[in-house]
């Protein structure tokens, strides 16, 4: 019997709360509450009837600590899901610890405004320090860390599928098929195709920020930076057939370095078709990707909101968009002195998302395991007080619960490995 807050009513967040409600056991009462209400009152009536989760809705701006905490000491929920932007990670953490409740998100803190000055002065001391250029990095909610040991409360960062499975997938590969790790490479295959010319299949702004930024990946102890789409291979994926990836930097790689120290080499990979490549060059090149705001016959706007106006919304994606996505992580190591390979990945199918909950699979292949990831917190499966990583805590029962809830596993003794 639990009470939960969803903040945020976008394509993931409306996946994770429809998968909820297919949990009403646990999840017994839910309020969605998010900056535009009437998403959150069109996904509460769209549930009305199908589940015995009491669902409530609310308006909330995110970004103001204050209205958090009042919505939340109002509500008194057991844990509050951030399902909204990045940017928000921070304000939510503050309203959490203030009201004494658990916290989890699905990716890591960037903030909204890049130019900021001060944010911009810690921004670059960190990308000299550590060596990699990202807007966005671990450190911002590692800082809480301690506020979160003393109040006795948990945040669990990063559980979508990447950030999220993928680290549970380094977790059960550590704990069930290696001694020690020395390699590990992250593949995010999309084999979806929606038919436009150019879309996201997540928000648009976060998405393009972070396939235009430079790549970097991990090895013997440090970052390797490199030009954005610089490093390309091609592999044959389980049930999608061979594509072309490109290494991008990606946040777990960050707390995957720190939680298994031993690995020596830490790649993520994604897939993308030459027609989304040249779409973003071109974007890019004319500053369309530009979070910088600029004058326009009077008013300020923001090239990359501006752009999000114009695209496809993420979540109408959902009826046209067919193929699959394979999702997964391929290690190299050594067991009982012998040395081993081993792959784990997923395989989802756009057009049974779409049936299922409305969405196609990469809102799906987050938001499921968004609501895992609460499950893990709600019946004290995943306890350890403090701010964690998925590949903290103990991989199976969330592995378990993800077979069971949409997202199955499959396994590879002897993968192709990626040069
Ligand atoms: P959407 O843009 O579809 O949804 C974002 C939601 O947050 C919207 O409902 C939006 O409201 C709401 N929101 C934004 N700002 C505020 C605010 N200030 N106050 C209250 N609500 C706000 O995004 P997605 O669903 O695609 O992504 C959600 C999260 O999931 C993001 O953090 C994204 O980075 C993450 N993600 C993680 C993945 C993973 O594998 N780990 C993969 C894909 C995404 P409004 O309707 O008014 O705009």
């Amino acid at each position: 019997m639990s009470k939960v807050l969803v903040i945020g009513c976008g394509g993931v967040a409306s996946v994770a709360i429809q998968k909820c409600c297919q949990v009403s056991e646990i999840f017994t009462e839910l309020c969605i509450a998010s900056r535009t209400k009437e998403k959150c009152d069109a996904l509460a009536a769209k549930l009305a009837g199908k589940t015995k989760t009491v669902i409530t809705t609310a308006k909330v701006n995110a970004d103001d600590t204050a209205q958090l905490v009042t919505l939340i000491q109002g509500y008194q929920p057991d844990l509050v899901m951030n399902i909204a932007l990045p940017y928000q990670d921070l304000t939510i953490m503050d309203a959490c610890l203030a009201c004494g409740v658990n916290y989890m998100d699905t990716a890591n803190y960037e903030p909204e405004n890049t130019e900021d000055p001060e944010w911009r002065a810690i921004y670059e001391k960190r990308c000299k320090e550590a060596g990699f250029s990202a807007y966005f990095d671990y450190s911002w909610q590692y800082a809480y860390r301690k506020k979160f040991e003393d109040a006795g409360l948990v945040a669990l960062l990063g559980c979508g599928f990447d950030p999220g499975v993928t680290q549970a997938y380094c977790a059960y590969a550590k704990k069930h098929h290696f001694d020690t790790i020395d390699t590990i490479d992250i593949l995010d295959c999309n084999g979806g195709d929606h038919g436009y010319a150019f879309a996201t299949n997540f928000n648009p702004e976060i998405n393009l920020r972070e396939v235009s930024a430079p790549g970097s990946y991990w090895q013997s102890g440090h970052w390797v930076e490199i030009p954005a789409m610089s490093v390309k291979r091609k592999y044959n994926f389980d049930q999608v057939g061979q594509k072309d990836m490109y290494l991008l930097h990606h946040e777990e790689i960050e707390s995957l370095a720190l939680n298994l120290p031993e690995v020596q080499r830490i790649r993520f990979f994604m897939t993308f078709s030459q027609s989304y490549l040249d779409h973003m060059r071109c974007l890019e090149n004319v500053g369309m990707l530009s979070t910088t705001p600029v004058l326009y016959e009077g008013r300020e706007i923001v090239p990359i909101q501006f752009l999000k106006a114009l695209l496809p919304d993420p979540a109408s994606l959902g009826p046209r968009t067919k193929g699959k996505t394979n999702i997964g992580c391929i290690f190299t190591g050594k067991k009982d002195g012998k040395e081993k390979n081993y792959y784990i990945y997923n395989v989802c199918d756009h057009q049974e998302c779409y049936q299922e909950v409305g969405s196609q699979a990469i809102s799906y292949t987050t938001g499921v395991p968004a609501m895992c990831g609460a499950l893990m917190l709600l019946t004290g499966k995943w306890n350890t007080i403090g701010v964690h990583t998925v590949e903290e805590f103990d991989p199976d029962p969330f592995l378990d619960a993800l077979d069971r809830y949409g997202l199955p596993r499959s396994e590879n003794y002897t993968p192709v490995l990626v040069d």
